[in-house]
């Protein structure tokens, strides 16, 4: 059988990897600026983590969610912890997409209205059919129909005025945009969506996936606007490689059986391995860090006249290149052995694992400088 062959590969084949770093099958060595779209927050096969699921495989690895499984209960714990939202409720599921499934879903069970505010350029998933195949109606009631979605722009305070009204059960955001190319919703933009979703009953819907569990130094992006969300979903850093994704749930909505469910959602793997994220998020200041290397990062590439904008928190940047160096990711790959993301050919994004040193990112801004050289000196 072939595999459907729908991602453009890069002809590199990773066999072993630690903290920032990979091998590939010819034993070459690259330093990890990347960690698969954010999803490598405590670094590659971290000892705690490693640890952790090893010892939960000697013990039991799954059973379903029809008994009690305390692994759950201390997740929840840790995670209401760290976060700051002691008092929201934990709902695991699987990855970030059906996080926002979920939380549009609630959205829906707790105003009975089905219009969606979104913005453009955000990102929250590829699904769309399996509700909709579905014609239970303690599953799909009141949006079995579907949601209907409108888009606007970001920071666009004038346009949310006009979209927003009693009719929306939520309004769902990005933290910091991701794939849009690391774009910075304003605090200030932030603030007035919450209070004006809250008049209108609707539900604020914050989609951290990305942006989420520490990495621009708060453990929310939108914890810097200072705002609270009535749902916030999770999933990528979350388990650092395991498949494990959340939605934290406001403490005024009251759940009832079968709201919600999942197959795989909250098993003791998935638990162990996002229980050991958090305890390393947590026993090695990784926040702290986050927020130290991102600023050290910023403040340089801003000082670089060829870079034409530096966006992001912490670490989670992108940043803009004139469109003759848009093979420079490729560059910084082939000749110095570094992944960095992409949004667009001249976007890069750089969402490296937390615990990055500043000798790792020293390295990689001496070979962005080196490539850069040649064209500030045209
Ligand atoms: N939300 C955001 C902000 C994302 O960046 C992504 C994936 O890139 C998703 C949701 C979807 O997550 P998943 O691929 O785990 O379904």
């Amino acid at each position: 059988m072939k595999l459907f062959d729908v991602y453009p590969l890069f002809p590199i084949e990773p066999v072993k990897a630690s903290g920032s770093w990979l091998w590939d099958s010819e034993g070459k060595k690259y330093l990890d600026l990347y960690g698969g779209h954010a999803v490598i927050s405590i670094g590659h096969n971290h000892p705690h983590f490693v640890e952790a699921l090893k010892s939960q495989l000697d013990k039991i690895s799954f059973y379903s969610n029809s008994v009690k499984n305390s692994m759950q209960e201390k997740l929840a714990e840790k995670l209401g912890q760290l976060s700051g939202y002691n008092n929201h409720q934990l709902f695991l599921c699987n990855s970030g997409a059906e996080a926002n499934e979920n939380a549009l879903k609630l959205a829906s069970f707790v105003t009975g209205r089905k219009k969606i505010i979104a913005f453009k350029k955000a990102f929250h998933g590829r699904t769309s059919g399996a509700v909709a195949a579905t014609d239970n109606p303690k599953i799909v009631a009141p949006f079995n129909a579907g949601h209907e979605i409108v888009f606007l722009p970001l920071n666009d305070v004038a346009a949310f005025d006009q979209a927003i009204d009693n009719t929306i059960a939520a309004v769902i955001t990005e933290g910091i945009q991701g794939v849009g190319g690391i774009q910075v919703p304003d605090d200030a933009f932030l603030k007035h969506i919450a209070q004006k979703t809250k008049q209108a009953g609707a539900l604020l819907i914050l989609d951290e996936v990305q942006s989420g569990y520490g990495r621009t130094g708060k453990f929310f992006a939108h914890q810097h606007a200072g705002i609270e969300a009535d749902l916030i979903t999770l999933a990528k850093g979350m388990g650092n490689g395991f498949p494990i994704g959340g939605v934290l749930i406001h403490q005024n909505i009251k759940p009832w059986s079968g709201m919600l469910g999942t197959t795989f959602g909250g098993n003791y793997l998935a638990c162990a391995a996002g229980l050991a994220v958090l305890e390393v998020i947590e026993k090695e200041n990784l926040m702290t860090n986050a927020e130290t290397l991102g600023n050290y990062w910023i403040n340089a590439l801003r000082s670089y006249s060829t870079i034409l904008d530096v966006r992001g928190r912490g670490l989670m940047i992108g940043f803009d290149l004139p469109e003759s160096l848009a093979a420079l990711r490729k560059d910084l790959l082939f000749k110095h052995f570094i992944f960095t993301g992409e949004a667009k050919p001249n976007t890069v994004r750089l969402l490296p694992s937390l615990p990055l040193t500043k000798s790792e990112a020293d390295i990689f801004l001496e070979a962005l400088f080196a490539e850069l050289k040649p064209v500030a000196a045209l």
